[in-house]
């Protein structure tokens, strides 16, 4: 049987944002969701995928000769060389990459077995005993590969390191939920209580994401809760009072972070030619402030980012 694999777009070291210490948190490829303000774009397909960044491309044609499928173009544009895929034609073989020199093609998206990941993984074991962190597995969704989540979190048991899942919590499949239930602690994200305004904003219904709440909460499993406030989506007194309220009357949230909008994704949307369609002010130190009273108001451990 082959060996199992998923691919993985980034591997962060020395985090501290994505739980508890220190953590190695790695980003598997491919989530179900299409949130309107997602910063890692990257991690919405499940395949590797082509990286442009235009900008250091010096025109030399390289690519062009080598493509198979002729979806690479140069024009030149008032003395300036810009270069263009098709990404429709593009399928993704990565031959150009081998002639760009200057690193305006590259990829987004490695695959790894659990063993070659788990070799990562272990390099930093040090750091976790010595802060009580460990690793979290995140995406993209990372639920949506169980088979390999499951082993990778045996591995990681079976070496005293602690794990953690960072989930969008739309997980249907019977063993993506084993996942869920195997993981240490979880980062849990909610994006919204009215149904209509979550399908809007991430394309899916929140109803399996709240059923999964609610269950996973009453078997006791350690939740971090993760809300990112985007203004115009999700940031209304109404959708921000109901999350606190709902999260006030569970049992096992241990903290909530509150993630406010940025734009350190806006980037990769140009170098996956993905259309960037959030436009929206940042929101000022004293509203996360009152955000964060709000949700303390109902009992919450709060803190503002993650
Ligand atoms: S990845 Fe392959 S198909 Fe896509 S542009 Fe490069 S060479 Fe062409
Ligand atoms: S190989 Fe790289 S530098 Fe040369 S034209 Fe293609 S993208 Fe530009």
């Amino acid at each position: 049987m082959d060996e199992v694999r998923a691919p993985i777009f980034h591997i962060i070291h020395g985090s501290f944002v994505d739980g508890y210490g220190i953590r190695t948190t790695v980003f598997l490829k491919g989530c179900p969701l299409k949130c309107i303000w997602c910063c890692n774009p990257e991690g919405q397909k499940f395949h590797p995928e082509l990286k442009v960044s235009a900008a250091k491309c010096t025109g030399c044609g390289n690519c062009v000769s080598v493509c198979p499928v002729g979806a690479i173009k140069l024009e030149t544009d008032a003395g300036n060389v810009r270069l263009d895929i098709d990404r429709q034609l593009c399928t993704n073989c990565f031959k150009c990459i081998d002639v760009c020199y200057t690193g305006a093609l590259d990829r987004f998206g490695e695959y790894y077995t659990v063993d070659e990941l788990f070799a990562v993984i272990k390099k930093d074991e040090q750091f976790y005993r010595s802060s009580g962190g460990g690793v979290t597995i995140g995406g993209g969704e990372a639920t949506c590969y169980p088979e390999f989540v499951l082993e990778l979190i045996k591995r990681c048991k079976e070496n005293y390191i602690h794990t953690a899942i960072d989930t969008c919590g739309f997980v249907t499949s019977p063993e993506g939920i084993k996942a869920l239930e195997e993981a240490d602690l979880l980062l849990f994200d909610v994006k919204g209580i009215e149904l209509a305004a979550h399908q809007r904003n991430t394309g899916v219904s929140n109803e399996p994401i709240l059923q999964n709440l609610k269950r996973l909460d009453a078997i006791g499993k350690p939740l971090i809760i993760r809300v990112p406030v985007i203004p115009g989506y999700t940031d209304s007194e109404e959708t921000l009072n109901g999350i606190a309220e709902l999260l006030g009357s569970l049992k096992s949230v241990e903290r909530v972070d509150i993630m406010a909008v940025h734009e350190f994704g806006k980037v990769k949307y140009a170098q996956l030619g993905m259309e960037y369609k959030l436009n929206v002010e940042p929101i000022p130190p004293e509203r996360q402030e009152r955000i964060k009273a709000l949700f303390e108001a109902h009992g919450l451990n709060t803190q503002l980012g993650g």
